[in-house]
């Protein structure tokens, strides 16, 4: 029998699966879009059952591709993050939609907190590692107990399950048997210590949060149950699970300190492992667990940490482009664009479109175009755009250097817009490291593979995979330091300009 391992990617907008072999190539792969739910103005829900039958229909599409002498060796498991989903212990009956993790509707839960409750606002930044956010799933799952009839009394006696999204799915493929969570969610949800690494009671009491609904956690690459799938086969074990962001650093291969991703999507999720130590930001960035298992770097076992930060807008800026200020056709034809002209001619756009985020942390700041001439033309505008993507990047990653103490030489790299040389080159440009972009830009998929294998043995340790990893492209820097100077203190000046015009705001 040849063997596969499944990933099981249940992202915000689709479910996919997609079958691995050995060597990390993608032997099948089926995707299906489910639906998104707007209530109201800044609420987002999604229909756990809907979420789990577009999953099942993935897999059962993806194994149908098989043949008779194929099989699957272990099932992993990447997920949208911080998604809350409560339901009946007993039925399996979800009690409410799922709220998902942009949803905005506990905003003022937060707010209250931070009022009123300042030492707790800081206990929970030290103990979870987070800012307190109604991004995280902690007021997600105290709004559900508060607006469900009965719920809060439900789960009291013990009724009521929570989980997010992996543990949605472990549930329901292991038909009830298995309720359990790994690290690097728990290490989402504002209420898991990721120190001790147990839930946190005092921040569970304040969301009147009852610790019996809460799964067990376990690490990233484990056997947690067996699906028994029918038709699909029986007794297949469970055994790796990651959020999203996580498991690309793993699939990138980023086992070491120092080892960082950045994923250019629609915004851009920069993760930097740290090592066994959980390295506490100065800037603004997050603090949170990393995918890891045992090796020979970490024979403990202990868990690994990593500092996270995102920006909030990335390739949104080039859909901007297009559908807002319609400069450009499609994506791919910014690259051309801004090959066909030298520089930007001193112009610099902020997107702050809805703020600035780590290092500056300014909701008020807006976007700024300056240094406009009449000598600017389209092509100029379209570069500052793409080059705004690399600014931020870089300011975000200078501030993970520092509070790591660690000078990075490479970033790996992935997402939509990781596909545009021209900006690539221009990221090694400006942070003066190595771009490499890998021929599998399936990191997130791979990465809950990689964990799922190592725990059954499909590969036998770190080494093995890292082998895997295959170089497309690698950008060096080529940019002359004094150049490299006057462009980034250039930006520097433009983000100040935008903050300025937030001033009256604050
Ligand atoms: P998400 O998962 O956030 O939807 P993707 O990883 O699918 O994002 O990437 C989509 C984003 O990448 C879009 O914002 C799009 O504008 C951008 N993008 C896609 N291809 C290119 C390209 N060749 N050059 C620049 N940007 C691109």
């Amino acid at each position: 029998m040849k063997e596969y391992v499944m990933a099981l990617d249940q992202g915000t907008t689709s479910s996919r699966c997609i079958l691995f072999d050995k060597k990390g190539n993608i032997r099948a792969k089926a995707q299906k879009e489910y639906t998104q739910h707007y209530p109201k103005p800044g609420w987002v829900e999604h229909d756990p059952k809907e979420i789990w039958s577009s999953q099942y229909a993935v897999m059962a599409e993806a194994m149908a591709l098989l043949s008779e002498d194929e099989t699957i060796a272990s099932i992993g498991i990447t997920n949208q993050r911080e998604t809350a989903i409560v339901w009946e212990k007993e039925t399996g009956q979800p009690v409410y939609n799922a709220i998902v993790w942009q949803c905005r509707r506990t905003a003022e839960t937060i707010d209250r907190l931070k009022e009123t409750e300042p030492e707790l606002y800081n206990y929970i930044i030290e103990k979870t590692g987070l800012i307190p956010d109604a991004y995280f799933s902690a007021s997600k799952i105290a709004w559900i107990l508060d607006h469900v009839e009965g719920a809060r009394e439900r789960a009291q006696r013990g009724e009521l399950l929570f989980g997010t999204v992996d543990t949605w799915l472990i549930y329901n493929l292991t038909k009830g048997k298995v309720h359990v969570t790994d690290y690097t969610n728990a290490s989402r949800t504002m209420l898991f210590d990721i120190h001790t690494l147990t839930w946190d009671t005092r921040i569970a009491e304040y969301f009147k949060i009852p610790m019996q609904m809460l799964p067990q956690v376990k690490p990233s690459s484990f056997v947690y149950g067996y699906a028994n799938l029918g038709a699909l086969g029986e007794h297949i074990p469970i055994a790796g699970a990651a959020g999203d962001q996580q498991a690309a650093l793993f699939g990138q291969c980023g086992f070491r300190k120092g080892d960082a991703k950045n994923t250019y999507g629609t915004g851009c999720f920069l993760l930097m492992n740290t090592g066994t130590e959980a390295v506490s930001s100065k800037s603004g960035l997050l603090t949170t667990i990393a995918a890891s298992c045992d090796s020979p770097d970490n024979r403990s076992g202990d868990v690994e940490y990593a500092l996270e930060g995102s920006v909030f807008v990335a390739g949104a800026a080039i859909q901007w482009l297009r559908d807002g200020i319609r400069l450009i056709e499609n994506a791919p034809q910014t690259q051309q664009m801004c090959e066909s002209v030298e520089d930007t001619k001193g112009v610099y756009l902020v997107p702050a479109f809805a703020g600035l985020g780590a290092p500056y942390w300014n909701p008020y700041a807006r976007g700024m175009m300056v240094g406009m001439t009449s000598g600017c033309k389209r092509e100029h505008f379209v570069r500052a755009t793409l080059e705004s993507i690399a600014y931020q990047t870089c300011d975000l990653l200078a501030a993970m250097e520092k509070d790591a103490g660690l000078s990075l030489t490479q970033v790996k790299v992935d997402g939509g817009a990781s596909a545009n040389d021209f900006l690539m080159q221009f990221q090694a440009d400006i942070l003066d490291s190595c771009v490499l972009r890998p021929k599998c830009i399936e990191t997130t998929a791979l990465g809950a593979a990689y964990l799922a294998g190592l725990a059954v043995g499909y590969w036998k340790d770190k080494q093995e995979i890292k082998e895997n990893w295959q170089l497309a492209a690698e950008f060096s820097p080529c940019m002359e330091q004094p150049e490299r100077q006057v462009r980034k203190k250039g930006w520097a000046k433009a983000v100040r300009a935008a903050l300025f015009w937030a001033e009256d705001e604050e």
